[in-house]
């Protein structure tokens, strides 16, 4: 029996083909931030200096999502540091390393009262840089307010000082996917170009954050 499809049906196959969804392979990843520069950096706090907003900008980066599909992302960071960002992104690739998303602070679900929030940031998983803020629990300006560190699946790297766990509930279990250590390929990446890990820290451990000091 052959069977005809009518004009109409015909139409709306080619519409379901075409907004399909990313296969999430090298040609076609998974779009997790595509934002604008204007877009990136909305609703920065009107208190960070104007030369060092110019000192950032906005890299593209791709990486395995833990789905095991690619996806395009987007982190704000010192444009000196962007080589780096972008090499330490390989070795993730290589490393088949699982990273949740890679979305700038900026955007309207990490916002609490209009401001970057990072809490919600973590909570959420997200990998981030640029965020024009104090250091957590203190005053003093962060390494994220220079866009100069960077923190990595923070639900599974967490920050843990004495009873303190943030982002609140997570553990961390070295052997979890998506957990970095300090042999791991990506945490040995940055530290070969000069970076520091926070897990490799005394007073407190902060396994997802990594910065690289000022020369
Ligand atoms: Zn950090």
């Amino acid at each position: 029996m052959t069977q005809t499809v009518s004009p109409a049906a015909a139409a709306l196959l080619a519409f379901a083909a075409a907004v399909a969804a990313p296969a999430g392979t090298p040609a076609d990843p998974i779009v997790d931030s595509k934002m604008t520069d204007v877009e990136a950096f909305d609703g920065l706090d009107p208190a960070c200096p104007k030369d060092l907003r110019d000192r950032q900008t906005v890299v593209a980066v791709t990486y395995w999502g833990f789905d095991g599909k690619l996806h395009r992302g987007q982190l704000v960071a010192d444009k000196e540091l962007e080589q780096d960002v972008l090499a330490v992104f390989e070795v993730a690739r290589a490393e088949k390393f699982p990273i949740r998303s890679v979305v700038p602070v900026s955007h309207p679900r990490f916002r609490k009262n209009g401001k970057w929030d990072d809490d919600l940031s973590m909570a959420a998983n997200n990998t981030s840089a640029f965020n024009y803020r104090a250091v957590t629990g203190g005053t003093t300006l962060s390494k994220h307010a220079l866009g100069r560190a960077i923190d990595v699946n923070p639900l599974i790297n967490p920050y843990v000082k004495g009873k303190l766990t943030l982002p609140p509930g997570a553990t961390y279990d070295p052997a979890a996917r998506g957990a970095l250590t300090a042999d791991h390929p990506v945490t040995k990446a940055f530290l070969a170009r000069g970076w520091v890990w926070g897990g490799n820290w005394t007073s407190l451990k902060d396994y997802q954050h990594f910065e690289k000091p000022v020369k």
